[in-house]
């Protein structure tokens, strides 16, 4: 079963490795067992919902809790404190485009705001009800998780929205297919959360982002449906996909999506290499990046980063030997370490693997094999179930992201961490920051922030912390002319800052794009862009 409190199966757990308790107490202070809320007790601060008694909806006050939040840090927060600052009044789970019509065609007659929700992975506040007292309805797409159409002859399938990764990947791989999209979320987001989010895969030099899987599809809206056939390209004006990639659920539901598919690959693997230091590391990806090698996987550590997943690797045991080989060799305090993927046919990710190690020894890089990237590969889904624990032993964690042309790189990721440590300085707090580089494009790249505190027993001060260093990143990433958001979106946690990449005008376009298709305003209001009224 689900956790309803933290992330994925309550059977999994990610223990952190007891040398890396010690670690992380040096840097941020001692563990510390604070109590979290109770489901019971969550459930008796929820109000009653005014929808007990209509057929088509849950009232279930444990449905309601989960899908009034994502898994953001104030989500976190609120909810391991038992504090719902506004609960959705009930769930509806569509069996199919029919009764998606029904609940939209039920909230515009009822001036109901109706919330779209996939797999509520949102790390931004993407499905939160807004807190006005206007009556919440969440439209959970679980239900519509099918193959509709496996078009092998051109590769193309049809699903519908609601499925979740693995599910995908089941069904495309019997034939022999694979979508190809892994974000770390996969287990439990959805094909229609990708898509309306623009999310991106970690294996995207490879495969691409969604956007350049989302082939076609059809949004249900208010005012009627959009068909988007599946054009291998066209010149036929504006591409009405991109209007509704990263629409957050403010245009209309999504109700199935074609995507195009990549033969399943004879061969992938994982291998690490370590640079002196950043700037030799950052070097080598942007070349390989730009000769247009063709690896699947390109991840660059920053020391800090290299050090502290070595350490919550649980390989522990090994470390001062590995510490010391690697000094020795040169590859002292400032190493990187390199995850770098292969995906295809065998020669030719072989091919690409040497290519790429001409560029990292160009760079003094030292291949280490495909240990490291074995051990990547094993976790790569269970990694955030290491926030459970974390948070369990009085650690929170959050993550931020942004991408900026390859001449802002460096910059950027150092004003970034510098703002975040900076801004609970003045408070006496402390805070372990670090970075990687996970997607890398001809042009630039995405920079990937984590940072991770320790808690107060009190949840306003921990919201308030979170807002400082938050605001502070944020702000930073304007600054240094990076987008607010290179994968996980805008939601509310964003919003203020989107107008900066948008400008005054591209703001009121998106209004009025979405005033077109909601005229009442009641598909996810004060997501994406804030300044809607909900119109009574
Ligand atoms: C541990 C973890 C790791 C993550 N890793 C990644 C990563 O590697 N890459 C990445 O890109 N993101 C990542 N994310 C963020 C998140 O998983 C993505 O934003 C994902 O795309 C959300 O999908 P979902 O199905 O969970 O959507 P939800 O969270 O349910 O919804 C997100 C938004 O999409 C809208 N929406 C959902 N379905 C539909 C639909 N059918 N029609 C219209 N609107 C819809 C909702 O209204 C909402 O605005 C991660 C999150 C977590 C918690």
């Amino acid at each position: 079963m689900q956790r309803w409190n933290g992330w994925g199966d309550e059977k999994i757990n990610y223990p952190i490795p007891e040398n890396a308790k010690g670690y992380l107490a040096d840097i941020l202070g001692d563990e510390q067992h604070l109590p979290d809320a109770s489901l019971e007790s969550t459930i008796s601060k929820i109000p009653r919902s005014q929808f007990d008694n209509v057929a088509f909806i849950s009232t279930d006050p444990v449905d309601r809790i989960v899908h009034s939040h994502g898994q953001s840090l104030p989500d976190w927060i609120n909810i391991r404190s038992g504090q719902i600052p506004k609960a959705t009044d009930g769930v509806i789970y569509p069996n199919s485009e029919g009764e998606i019509k029904k609940a939209i065609d039920f909230a515009v007659e009822n001036n109901i705001i109706l919330i779209p929700y996939g797999g509520g992975t949102s790390v931004v506040g993407h499905i939160n009800p807004p807190p006005i007292g206007t009556p919440t309805l969440t439209l959970d797409l679980a239900r519509m998780n099918h193959l509709l159409d496996l078009d092998q002859y051109s590769q193309l399938a049809t699903f519908e929205a609601g499925i979740k990764g693995p599910d995908i990947e089941t069904a495309l791989n019997q034939e022999g297919y694979t979508l190809g999209h892994f974000p770390q979320s996969f287990e439990y987001s959805t094909l229609g959360g990708w898509i309306a989010t623009r999310s991106c895969g970690q294996q995207s030099f490879f495969y691409g982002r969604i956007e350049d899987l989302f082939r076609g599809g059809k949004l249900v809206s208010p005012i009627g449906d959009i068909e988007l056939p599946p054009f291998p390209a066209s010149a036929a004006g504006p591409d009405l996909k991109q209007i509704i990639l990263g629409s957050e659920g403010r245009l209309g539901i999504i109700s199935q999506a074609i995507v195009q598919l990549q033969s399943l690959p004879q061969f992938e693997d994982f291998y690490g290499i370590f640079f002196r230091d950043w700037e030799d590391g950052v070097n080598a990806v942007k070349e390989i990046a730009q000769k247009g090698i063709q690896l699947s996987m390109l991840r660059l550590s920053d020391p800090q980063e290299t050090e502290t997943t070595l350490v919550l690797s649980g390989k522990g045991n090994l470390l001062p030997y590995v510490d010391f080989g690697l000094s020795k060799l040169g590859y002292g305090e400032q190493r990187c370490l390199l995850i770098m993927g292969v995906t295809g046919d065998k020669t030719s990710s072989l091919k690409a693997k040497s290519a790429a190690l001409r560029v990292c020894r160009k760079y003094r890089g030292l291949y280490t094999g495909n240990y490291v990237g074995k051990s990547w590969r094993k976790s790569r889904f269970l990694a955030p179930y290491l926030r459970n624990t974390l948070w369990e032993a009085g650690y929170a964690l959050d993550t931020l992201e942004t991408a900026v042309p390859w001449d802002k790189v460096d910059q950027a990721k150092k004003t970034i961490i510098r703002s975040i440590s900076e801004a609970v300085e003045t408070e006496n707090q402390r805070v372990l920051v670090f970075g990687h580089i996970s997607h890398v494009y001809q042009t630039g790249a995405s920079i990937y922030i984590t940072y991770l505190f320790r808690r107060s027993a009190d949840p306003q001060e921990n919201l308030e912390r979170w807002q400082i260093m938050k605001g502070a990143a944020s702000q930073a990433i304007i600054e240094q002319g990076g987008t607010i958001s290179h994968q996980h979106g805008i939601g509310q946690d964003h919003i203020q800052y989107l107008s900066a990449e948008k400008g005054s005008l591209g703001i009121e376009l998106l209004e009025n794009v979405s005033n077109f298709f909601d005229p009442q305003a009641i598909l996810n209001p004060q997501k994406l862009f804030n300044s809607d009224q909900f119109k009574q």
